[in-house]
């Protein structure tokens, strides 16, 4: 296989940590930048731990256009994965115009300096919450698109406007649209670390069973589903990691089949499990029982949502293999060996 140059935009992040290990492990050569708005310079230290190669990188904004395409040009770029983004629902319903500037503006900013710096080739993170609430799962990718928050309302936006470049000009480009990744690298050494209170399941339960938080609370059981709690695509990072390995290859023409102009792709197992479910295989994981209370329904939540992942098999040859309860024991690894994610402990400062 030849090896191509790729570089990652929010390479410090969760999921960018992971791909630029699959990456590496692929023998692919990993270029990557970041402006540390949400994550720590740390995580690149410990990716270069596991790679045995440190990626090169640079500290940049993907409002810094000219930054960027001197960037592309100088590692010689083949093609960009683009993760950076914010990413929290909640904090999108307050500060709307910071989204859309970060996410939207940002990416019409790296197009330019793509284009400027003559490359051609785009793997985009999307999310499945560009899928319209009511469309029953499993989700394929032409069911309707409707998101109900500015989050979701800018994976789509991006999505279009990557849409239209690439019919109007030779940009090809695969949209990926992630599910709920969780779990982390099985070496410890990296993981998710959000930063104040998560959002999220499973990084919520993993700091409840590793004593930085009291109990999860558990947002209803009382929706129409077998247990009561909602059910959710879980999907193990290193999967999702791998999916994007093979995105890039089947995108670019030195490694794959290429595109036209561009595709939509679920990463997701086509596994639904409910909120319950996550809590006894975390519970299975961390071997003792996490504390939690039913309360009110969280605003926004839909009942059922799992990828149909056929796509993924068609286009790209990837499959999910990993399990819940691999991605709860490799999670809970990652979280009691760093108790505060990247971050010193604070009572001893290491
Ligand atoms: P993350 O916050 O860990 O990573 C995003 C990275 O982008 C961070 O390191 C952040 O500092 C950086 N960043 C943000 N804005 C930037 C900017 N203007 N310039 C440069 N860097 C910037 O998040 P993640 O979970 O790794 O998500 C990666 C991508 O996947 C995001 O686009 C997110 O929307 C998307 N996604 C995530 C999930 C999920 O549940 N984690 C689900 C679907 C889609
Ligand atoms: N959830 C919960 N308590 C929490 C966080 C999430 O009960 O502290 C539930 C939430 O209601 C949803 C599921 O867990 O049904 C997954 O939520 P998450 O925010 O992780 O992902 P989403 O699918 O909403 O993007």
């Amino acid at each position: 296989m030849p090896s191509l140059t790729v570089a990652l935009t929010g390479a410090a992040g969760y999921i960018a940590s992971h791909v630029a290990v699959a990456l590496f492990e692929r023998g692919h050569s990993v270029v990557g930048f970041d402006n540390f708005s949400n994550s720590s310079p740390k995580s690149l230290e410990r990716v270069a731990q596991i790679a045995d190669t440190h990626m090169p990188f640079e500290q940049l904004d993907l409002a810094d256009t000219d930054g960027i395409e001197a960037f592309l040009r100088a590692h010689q770029v083949d093609a960009v994965i683009h993760f950076a983004g914010l990413k929290a629902v909640g904090e999108s319903t307050e500060q709307p115009l910071r989204y859309h500037e970060n996410n939207v503006g940002g990416s019409l900013s790296l197009l330019r300096a793509m284009e400027n710096a003559g490359v051609r080739h785009l793997v985009f993170s999307s999310s499945a919450t560009v899928y319209h609430p009511d469309e029953a799962s499993p989700l394929r990718e032409d069911a309707s698109l409707g998101p109900i928050n500015p989050y979701g309302a800018t994976k789509l936006m991006v999505e279009q406007i990557i849409g239209d470049v690439a019919t109007y000009s030779d940009l090809r480009a695969i949209n990926l649209r992630y599910f709920n990744p969780v779990g982390a690298h099985p070496s410890g050494l990296i993981g998710e670390d959000p930063v104040g209170t998560p959002n999220n399941l499973m990084p919520f339960i993993m700091q409840v069973a590793v004593g930085r938080r009291e109990q999860l609370n558990i947002f209803g059981d009382d929706y129409d589903t077998p247990d009561g709690t909602p059910i959710r695509d879980y999907i193990h990072v290193m999967d999702l990691a791998e999916g994007h390995v093979a995105a890039v290859e089947a995108l670019h023409p030195t490694t794959g089949p290429g595109v036209d102009n561009v595709e939509a792709i679920n990463l997701g197992t086509g596994v639904g499990s409910s909120v319950k479910e996550v809590l006894a295989a975390a519970e299975q994981a961390v071997d003792h029982p996490i504390p939690h209370q039913v309360v009110e329904r969280r605003a926004g939540d839909g009942t059922v949502s799992y990828a149909d992942p056929g796509r993924a098999e068609a286009l790209l040859g990837w499959r999910a293999t990993r399990t819940m309860a691999d991605a709860c024991v490799d999670h809970w690894r990652w979280q009691e060996r760093n108790p505060h994610g990247f971050a010193p402990d604070p009572a001893t400062d290491e």
